[in-house]
């Protein structure tokens, strides 16, 4: 009875407080504060309190600009640039205004800091500190985002000494929102399903968003992964103005499950990456005691040293600590929706908000305070970083394919997008097995400013000091972008290979060769006969869909050949394109200014011919040179299916390839008709639902099914390959102890690293290939046996496959030998199984080639060469 009439009492002050007003203001706010009048309080002008509803991006901005509007001495607003879906990124840059007034000069002045031949004259006594607020990379941790209403409100609004320390001492550059597409999907949701009467029930849908959830950008990434390699808009615009400013703070508002309490960093000792430098870890500790303190005065439980680490320095926190900054990671308990039944009790979306707006305040706190520490710390890190360079055995590094000078362009601009010099090689060079030669190839001495960034891209790592990681392991860019590179010892190493600065991206001109100048006419190379051009540029796939969709008939070499093209015989590879002229649906005149656009546009050298006769090889009317189909795509997508492999692709065929693909939901795959495609994608994921019968028989038929990762798993269990898989063994009889139990188990995962898969150049799938392997990205336990018919294991593991990044030694026994492709016929169709991940997070190019040849070429693997 006692226990009932207790509960009773529970519930009803629980629907007392959830049916409450929502707070105001003053639940969140300092009250020893006096707060200017004339700035524009949140309500004001989103139309409710803050944590009343999960605010949408479009009024995050509307308040920002208010409130920028309202205070225009301390706020200056300035706009980064805008996403896939067309929202603003907006940054407040917050000081004093006597600050305002010489704002550049400040940021000239602190960017001097940067820049060893310069930083020792620079004065810091008087010099602001700049501090660079971050919230809510992932859209559905959203109570960094809602945090911002409150920090630009305090920072326009409050009054007195304190403040006006804080702003004289300090440049607060303040980001509302990290992932404006995934905030608007995830803030929709949340408020579309909240009730007058708050529901807590974490099984409640407001907690549990549909695929593919408001964590990720407007393709699925995961922007938290893609701070040093770029791949994204967000990325781009954002790191811009990361360094025009060079923060030396940054702190990254994310949050953690809904039972936790609230995370700040310092993470794990142990798992900090040895490019950081152990200042760093100092600093952060030091902050660390700010939080701690605040958080302690409301109450507010939190850990730290625990859980999250510092290694992978394609995020938001640790991106900042190669970059002479301190990156901060803050993880709030998630009320996912407004209010939360977890193990700490409800859970409610206002209190989130508070610990978030707490830690922005403590962090300020703790710069103003440690403000010298900081500025001096940030010019010994670039001091201390060129006398490391001086003293490192890498003397510069030297990369580029002559083959694919678009990916080399690609691997440039990101370079130079994290501000690394980048200069033209100046003499031909061979090293490592490559030869690298002046007009497409590049240096980058090891001794510059961005030492640290250089190191990060292209160090292979392979020691650790611990086996547990939050992310990926290697990242090694050169070998995820799959190009020729090579350190470059003091031996090898001279300033005289450098030649030219590269002062704009390389990306080439492309052209169709010109055939002769007649008359003194401008010479074009205009052909009566035939095209020709090579696969091996990364946008070659582009191209040939360019001309399919405008009706083109191509043909691909399934032999090579010699033949005359303008000025010389030439070699033509496997994949090599041939368009002939004759037959087409329009003219020759038509078809030429349509190849040179193409050529143009996707950085290619077509060649004219004006004869079919191989000098040696087939010929160009050989049965060898095969009608390439067009591609008709449907990628499985939806409920179960692994969101980010999915978006890899769509970014990777939308934004790179210009080519359209169907997504199909499971339960609209299981009701459309599939004569619609002649490719079907499938990615790692939960297919249960699915039609077995109904995709075996679109295989059947002549389909083309691509799978990856532990799809290959999935078509083999369900019959539509044979493909056996090999297992790690576990040494069961070894003792554990219980407390190292999340250890053993962490160790055993795969993480990601980086493999090397030995190719058969002549394989279809390995057309545009020029070295004998690929290097692909691998984090998944799918270990598929080799084919017992030769032909069908075009990419192979042999027994040393690890390029970079740990593995545990069971797993590694379980990949050494196995196939990284196979492909399987069935029927008139085929499986092409890939057990990586070829397009992982959008950098790894090297994969990229083989993906897009699945999808062109897949078709011509005779069938019966891999039968079943
Ligand atoms: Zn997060």
């Amino acid at each position: 009875m006692r226990t009932l009439t207790r509960s009773f009492v529970f519930v009803l002050l629980c629907i007392l407080s959830l049916t409450a007003a929502a707070q105001d203001l003053s639940y969140y706010l300092p009250d020893s504060v006096t707060y200017n009048p004339a700035i524009p309080k949140p309500k004001d002008i989103i139309y409710h309190e803050v944590g009343e509803w999960h605010i949408t991006h479009d009024r995050l901005m509307n308040y920002m600009k208010a409130v920028a509007a309202a205070a225009p001495d301390r706020i200056k607003l300035e706009l980064m640039g805008f996403t896939y879906e067309s929202r603003p990124q907006v940054l407040l840059v917050i000081t004093s205004p006597k600050n305002h007034q010489r704002l550049e000069a400040i940021r000239q002045q602190h960017i001097q800091l940067s820049d060893p031949a310069r930083s020792a004259s620079v004065n810091i006594d008087n010099m602001p500190i700049v501090i660079y607020i971050g919230h809510s990379i992932h859209g559905n941790e959203s109570s960094g985002a809602n945090a911002s209403l409150l920090s630009a409100y305090y920072l326009a609004a409050a009054q007195g000494k304190q403040m006006d320390e804080l702003l004289d001492n300090a440049v607060i550059l303040l980001d509302p929102s990290f992932n404006p597409d995934g905030l608007q999907r995830f803030s929709t949701w949340a408020n579309q399903h909240k009730s007058k009467n708050l529901v807590t029930d974490a099984d409640s849908r407001e907690f549990n968003e549909a695929w593919p959830g408001g964590r990720f950008n407007h393709y699925w990434f995961d922007l938290n992964r893609d701070w040093l390699p770029l791949v994204h808009v967000e990325s781009r615009n954002r790191i811009q103005w990361f360094h025009a400013w060079k923060p030396n703070i940054l702190t990254d508002h994310h949050e953690q499950g809904s039972n936790a309490t609230f995370f700040f960093q310092p993470g794990v000792p142990s798992r900090v990456n040895p490019l950081t430098p152990g200042k760093n870890q100092e600093l952060t500790n030091k902050l660390g005691a700010y939080h701690a303190a605040f958080l302690d005065r409301i109450g507010s439980l939190y850990f730290t040293k625990e859980n999250y680490d510092d290694f992978y320095y394609g995020k938001g926190s640790t991106f900042p600590d190669i970059n002479g900054a301190i990156g901060i990671l803050f993880e709030q308990a998630s009320s996912r929706g407004h209010a939360q039944k977890t193990e700490n009790g409800i859970l409610r979306f206002p209190f989130t908000i508070k610990n978030q707006f707490i830690t922005t305040l403590s962090t300020l706190e703790g710069a103003k305070a440690l403000r010298r520490e900081f500025l001096s710390y940030q010019r010994d890190f670039y001091k201390n970083a060129l006398a490391e360079a001086a003293s490192a055995p890498v003397k510069g590094y030297v990369f580029g394919d002559a083959g694919d000078k678009s990916k080399t362009a690609i691997f440039v601009d990101m370079l130079r997008r994290q501000q690394i010099d980048v200069y033209e090689l100046n003499n031909n060079l061979s090293a490592d097995g490559f030869t690298f030669e002046k007009g497409s190839a590049f240096v980058v001495p090891a001794s510059q400013t961005q030492y640290k960034v250089i190191r990060a891209i292209f160090d292979k790592t392979l020691t650790y000091k611990d086996s547990l990681f939050y992310d990926i392991t290697a990242w090694t860019l050169p070998l995820a972008f799959g190009l020729p590179y090579a350190e470059l010892n003091a031996t090898r190493y001279s300033a005289s290979l450098q030649g030219n600065k590269v002062e704009r991206s390389p990306f080439p001109a492309g052209t169709v060769v010109p055939i002769a100048v007649e008359n003194g006419m401008v010479a074009i190379g205009k052909s009566n006969y035939a095209y020709l051009f090579e696969w091996d540029e990364y946008y070659a796939p582009r191209a040939l869909y360019a001309l399919q969709q405008a009706g083109v008939m191509v043909r691909t070499a399934t032999n090579t050949f010699e033949i005359n093209v303008p000025g010389q015989i030439k070699k033509f590879d496997y994949g090599t394109i041939i368009i002939p002229v004759q037959g087409q649906t329009i003219d020759a005149g038509k078809l030429y200014e349509l190849i040179k656009e193409t050529a143009e546009q996707n950085g290619l050298v077509v060649y004219p011919v004006t004869t079919g006769n191989a000098i040696s090889g087939s010929d160009l009317g050989s049965s060898k040179m095969r009608p390439v189909v067009q591609p008709s795509i449907a990628l499985l997508t939806g409920t179960g299916v692994n969101a980010t492999d999915a978006g890899e692709i769509w970014y990777l065929l939308d934004q790179q390839f210009n080519m359209p693909a169907t997504h199909l939901d499971i339960p609209v795959f299981n009701r459309a008709d599939l004569n619609k495609y002649n490719t079907l994608v499938m990615v790692g994921g939960t297919y249960n639902n699915l039609d077995k019968e109904k995709l075996k028989s679109w295989v059947q038929e002549g389909g083309t099914l691509i799978t990856t990762e532990e799809a290959v798993q999935w078509v083999a269990q369900n019959g539509l390959t044979n493909i056996t898989f090999k297992k790690p063994k576990e040494d069961s009889t070894k003792l554990i102890p219980y407390a190292e139990r999340d250890n053993r188990i962490g160790a055993q995962r795969m993480y990601g690293a980086i493999f090397r898969a030995t190719a058969d150049l002549t394989h279809p799938l390995a057309y545009g290939y020029n070295y004998p392997f690929v290097d692909l990205f691998k984090a998944n336990t799918v270990y598929p046996e080799r084919n017992k018919n030769p032909y069908s294991n075009p990419f192979v593991y042999t027994d040393k496959p690890l390029q970079s990044g740990f593995i545990t030694k069971e797993n590694y026994d379980a990949l050494k030998n196995t196939a990284a492709v196979l492909v399987n016929t069935l029927g008139n169709g085929r499986v092409i199984s890939i057990a990586d991940n070829p397009n992982f997070r959008a950098f790894c190019l090297g994969g990229t080639k083989l993906f897009m040849n699945a999808i062109f070429f897949g078709r011509l693997i005779e069938p019966g060469s891999g039968k079943n």
